[in-house]
């Protein structure tokens, strides 16, 4: 299943490493999140490897206001669980959505 791009423009974008591409990864997330739920449930059970808390995804544009860190130094979520947005929840469901290189998951390409 592939995910809609709605100009060649946007997916040229999509896949630069910029804020820009950032800000539309961004956007991509939430409205695949909210008006194609089926595509990104799908997507993520195509994903392999898993989360090892770096908390890099947590900073994408701006640094998340839930972003804690305990006395380890290491990133958590301070609303982890239901209240937790359905975009964090899934990153990331694919490959376009994946812009944390040292991110523990992994797609095939
Ligand atoms: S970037 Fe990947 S490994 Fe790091 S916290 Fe986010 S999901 Fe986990």
């Amino acid at each position: 299943m592939s995910a809609p791009v709605p100009t060649r423009w946007f997916a040229r974008k999509l896949e630069e490493r910029s804020f820009l591409g950032q800000v539309l990864r961004k956007l991509r997330r939430f409205w695949l999140g909210t008006f194609r739920p089926a595509y990104v449930e799908q997507a993520v059970k195509e994903r392999q490897g898993d989360c090892h808390r770096c908390g890099l995804c947590c900073e994408l544009v701006y640094k998340c206001p839930f972003l804690g860190r305990d006395s380890q130094n290491l990133p958590y979520c301070r609303i982890y669980g239901d209240l937790r947005p359905a975009n964090c929840r899934n990153y990331p469901f694919d490959a376009i959505d994946s812009e944390v290189d040292t991110c523990g998951y992994t797609f095939k390409k």
